[in-house]
């Protein structure tokens, strides 16, 4: 299939393109390298480097007879959405609108777009359905709410079809792709990096939760098991005529002194913590529920123990300790 992969050059965007190449589809990417790295673009892939919210760059990367897009291109920092609402509306709302009146425009009605267990807020019940109600905590939520809804929409009135995939907390790392934002603030390359003596002491953000740590719990998902959900999703749009959200998570929570033990036994460490303050935006606990993924798209998750998902991060920054060069 001719496919787009907006946001190829970013963590997970890149290790779905590679993996839609290595199947033999022909994949161009948009990009516009802000966060994202030219040397974590697969091989065998034209890159139009422009924005998701101009016109131009689409209709160069969605021309020549694309069949589906796979929307990666996003901001997703919880704690800079809540200090940047606006930017956030802007990138994530403003740019997936763009994608979609080009779509429109130019008869392309398949499309796989990364959402986040970020929709839910602080849910009542765990582990967490997708029928359960959306009540986003913060702008990066609500900013992906409004994807869903631009999209239900758009089922409705021109026949798009697609899947909306809520990931829970993605982590690891494949043979040639890794985790590297910068600066970076999630937890699992944090972790790492303080084993490895980059960073002095790892902040937990908060002890006071109403968990049985008191730190908060998350649901950690390997980058590979979420990519193969992408690629099964294409499938479910063309044989099950699939729309719809689904959740992706391993259905087991961890929490932020779980990770950091389970990091310390991967990497033969002691890593030294200080306890903070809560983050802003940041819910208690969020655990899937990924029977709906199982049972539409036929999904198993392979790699997402947590000890994998630690170890396969642990050997890409050890085999590529700046992260990527560029
Ligand atoms: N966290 C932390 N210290 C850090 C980074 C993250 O305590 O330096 C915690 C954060 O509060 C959350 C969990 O680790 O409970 C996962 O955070 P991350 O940013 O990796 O993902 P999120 O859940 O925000 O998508």
């Amino acid at each position: 299939m001719k496919l787009c992969v907006t946001g190829g050059a970013g963590y997970i965007g890149s290790v779905v393109a590679q993996m839609l190449i290595d199947e033999g589809h022909d994949v161009c990417i948009l990009d516009n390298l802000s966060t994202g790295h030219k040397s974590a673009l697969p091989e065998g892939t034209r890159l139009v480097k422009g924005d998701i919210r101009d016109d131009a760059s689409l209709d160069d990367a969605l021309d020549d007879g694309v069949e589906a897009v796979l929307h990666f291109a996003a901001l997703s920092i919880v704690e800079d959405s809540v200090a940047h609402p606006l930017t956030y509306f802007d990138n994530n709302v403003g740019g997936t609108l763009s994608i979609l009146k080009a779509m429109n425009r130019l008869g392309i009605k398949r499309f796989v777009v990364s959402s986040s267990a970020a929709v839910y807020g602080a849910p009542n019940a765990l582990p967490i359905e997708e029928t359960a109600p959306r009540r986003p905590t913060n702008p990066y939520g609500h900013s992906k709410l409004c994807v869903e809804t631009m999209l239900e929409a758009s089922k409705r009135a021109w026949d798009l079809r697609y899947v909306s995939l809520r990931y829970f907390n993605a982590g690891g790392s494949t043979e040639k792709h890794g985790e590297h934002h910068d600066p970076e603030s999630h937890l699992i390359p944090i972790v790492l990096d303080v084993a490895a003596g980059r960073r002095k002491a790892f902040d937990v953000f908060g002890d006071d939760y109403d968990t049985p740590d008191g730190t908060c719990i998350r649901d950690y998902i390997h980058i590979h098991d979420l990519a193969t959900a992408h690629v099964l999703a294409l499938g479910a749009m063309e044989k099950r005529n699939f729309s719809g959200v689904l959740n992706l998570g391993s259905e087991e929570g961890f929490s932020v002194l779980e990770v950091i033990e389970t990091a310390e036994r991967v990497t033969g460490t002691t890593i030294a913590r200080i306890i903070g303050e809560r983050r802003a935006g940041d819910p208690p606990g969020l655990l899937a529920s990924s029977r709906r993924a199982e049972e539409v798209l036929g999904w198993k998750k392979s790699h997402s123990s947590l000890e994998e998902i630690i170890q396969s991060a642990h050997e890409w920054r050890t085999r590529n300790p700046d992260g990527y060069p560029d």
